[in-house]
Parts: structure tokens; C-alpha cells; sequence
């Protein structure tokens, strides 16, 4: 259903009186993925890797600098706001921070309802009837919708935010670190909503996460991303179980697991993304990099379909 193609986001560092560009921020490069119907993909990597950048430009959050994000073979990317309008509804963005999402001076039953209010011409009861049944399927009462978003928990905060994620019968929904802000013991409850929400709706999602264990839970595909670029994509269960590059090696290996010993993280901070590192990005931390090859020459993503490796010297 979603093909984004060599998309590339750049974002200018402005000085001087007149605020001109006096170097970019790579923050998106190249980056290439399809999406099936109903079908879930991770985006995961270390923060300042890309992946929430990623999701903001496929709502147009985020304006891309090039490439291509097709639905139905219809380029988002290329559109203007008036023809952008009717795609608006069938994507959908839910923030990680359920606090600041929510507007404190709306009612529940005008946030969840104010896409039905742009986007349809449904009556107020119309509309009414539609919000608390949506609020009734993410587990809150209809009460909900006289009250204020104060008046809630960070977790009923989050079903308000996927409640008005929903309201739109969107076909994507992009989940930005959607369990992130909340305690561990409500986190459980929204990743099970997630994933009851999916099959019930037919729904792909894409989920952006630093957090594996979420990952593995809710997602089909995951693609690992370093420094703006996509160094691994597969299902799930292939990167994280047998990852082919080192990068996703090293992220799997500091997560604590029963079982095996834990590797520290990886020593180093991630380079800049205004002057990034020549050849392969992650060479200066790569502990099987070789020099004259992957200081030099930037590896390509290849595999079969199924599970791709950018490396040249890849694991396994
Ligand atoms: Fe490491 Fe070289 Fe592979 Fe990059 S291309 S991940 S530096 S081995």
C-alpha cells in the first residue's frame, strides 16, 4: 500500500545577518521501503538516526527534499496542500508524548471528533455517536468525551491520541515511540490495544522505536537505521535473531536478555549528520571495519528480498 522511494530529507543550519544556509543537517538519505496491507514495520536506531524524520515526512509533517512517497501509485510527496487534503485522512501520526499531544483547552469529544468535523460533512450527533464509540473500542467509557485531557492518566491520554488517530478510518498509521512516556505497567496495556486495533482495522502501521523488545512484540519488518540511511531491513524476527550488520549486532547485543551476557553499548557517539563519515557512516565504530574499503566506498543495501544488509563485510 506505501512505497517510499530514495527519500532524502535535509534541513539547512542558517547564520549570518541574512539566515542563509551555511551547511545542511542529512537527516534522511536515500532511504527506499514498500509496505504491504495490514502489514507492521519497525524503524529503530539510535536517536539523531533518521527514523522519526522518516515518519513526519510521510504525513508531509516534514516536507521531503526528494523522492518519492507513493499510496496507490499517487506520489504524496509531489502533492499540494488542496490535492494533499483527501490522502490526509488515510495517514495518520500518533505522537510519543500523550501530554503535550492533546490540546489542555479541548474537550475529548472535540479532539477525537475535530477530523470528522474538517474532513466529513456529518451532523454534530453524527459525529457525537462516532467519537464515543471509538472511545468505547480504545477502552475508555463515553464519559470521556465531556472531559478534559487533564483529567486523565498518561495511558487513557495515549488511547485519546489513537482514538483521534482513528477517527478518520486512516489505512497507515505511523506510531512515533508511542509507549515511550509511559509507565512499564501501562505500556503492556496500549502495545496490546496496538495490536488488537490492527486486526480489527486491516491497518498497516509503522512503528518508530529505540526500544527492540516493542519492536519485536508489535512489528512483521523491522529496518534498522544509521545516520539517515537504512543499514538493515527484514522480518522481525531474521534482524533481531541473526543480524547481518554490525550496527544491528550491537544494538541487540546491549539489550539485557534472559540468558546471554550483555554487551556494553557501542563506545562512541553517532557522528554528525552535517559532515557525515566518508564510505560506510559507521566505520569509526564498526569493529569489523577495513580500512581503504568501508572508509571509502558506501555499501549498498543487498540480499534477497527478503532480508537486506548495507555492509561489506556483513555477519553470518
Ligand atoms: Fe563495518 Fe565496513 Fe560493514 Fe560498515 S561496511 S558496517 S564499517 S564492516
Amino acid at each position: 500500500m506505501l512505497e517510499v522511494a530514495n527519500l532524502v530529507k535535509r534541513f539547512p543550519v542558517r547564520g549570518g545577518v541574512f539566515r542563509k544556509p551555511l551547511a545542511w543537517v542529512h537527516a534522511v538519505s536515500d532511504v527506499s521501503f514498500a509496505l504491504g496491507q495490514r502489514e507492521s514495520l519497525g524503524l529503530v536506531g539510535e536517536s539523531g538516526s533518521g527514523k522519526t524524520t522518516i515518519g513526519r515526512c510521510l504525513v508531509r509533517m516534514e516536507e521531503p527534499s526528494s523522492g518519492k512517497i507513493r499510496i496507490e501509485g499517487v506520489d504524496l510527496a509531489a502533492l499540494d496542500a488542496k490535492a494533499l487534503k483527501p490522502w490526509r485522512r488515510r495517514v495518520q501520526y500518533v505522537f510519543q508524548d500523550p501530554y503535550s499531544a492533546l490540546n489542555p483547552r479541548m474537550k475529548v469529544g472535540s479532539i477525537v471528533g475535530e477530523g470528522l468535523s474538517v474532513h466529513t460533512s456529518l451532523s454534530r450527533d453524527e459525529i457525537r455517536g462516532r467519537v464515543e464509540r471509538l472511545l468505547v473500542d480504545v477502552g475508555l467509557s463515553e464519559e470521556a468525551l465531556g472531559k478534559y485531557p487533564h483529567e486523565f492518566s498518561g495511558g487513557q491520554r495515549q488511547r485519546i491520541a489513537i482514538a483521534r488517530a482513528l477517527i478518520l478510518d486512516p489505512e497507515l498509521l505511523v506510531l512515533d515511540e508511542p509507549v515511550s512516556a509511559l509507565d512499564v505497567s501501562v505500556q503492556a496495556q496500549i502495545l496490546n490495544l496496538l495490536a488488537d486495533i490492527r486486526e480489527q482495522r486491516s491497518l498497516a502501521t509503522i512503528l518508530i522505536s529505540h526500544n527492540l523488545a516493542v519492536v519485536r512484540q508489535v512489528t512483521d519488518r523491522t529496518a534498522v537505521l544509521y545516520l539517515g540511511r537504512i543499514v538493515e531491513i527484514g522480518p522481525t524476527a531474521g534482524v533481531l535473531d541473526t543480524p547481518r550488520h554490525p550496527y544491528t549486532a550491537s544494538l541487540v547485543a546491549s539489550v539485557p536478555e534472559a540468558g546471554r551476557p550483555v554487551t556494553p553499548a557501542l563506545e562512541g557517539e553517532i557522528p554528525s549528520n552535517i559532515t557525515p563519515p566518508p564510505g560506510c557512516a559507521f566505520h569509526p565504530r564498526c569493529p569489523r571495519a577495513r580500512q581503504g574499503v568501508c572508509d571509502r566506498s558506501l555499501p549498498e543495501l543487498a540480499g534477497d528480498a527478503g532480508h537486506q544488509v548495507a555492509c561489506h563485510f556483513p555477519l553470518g
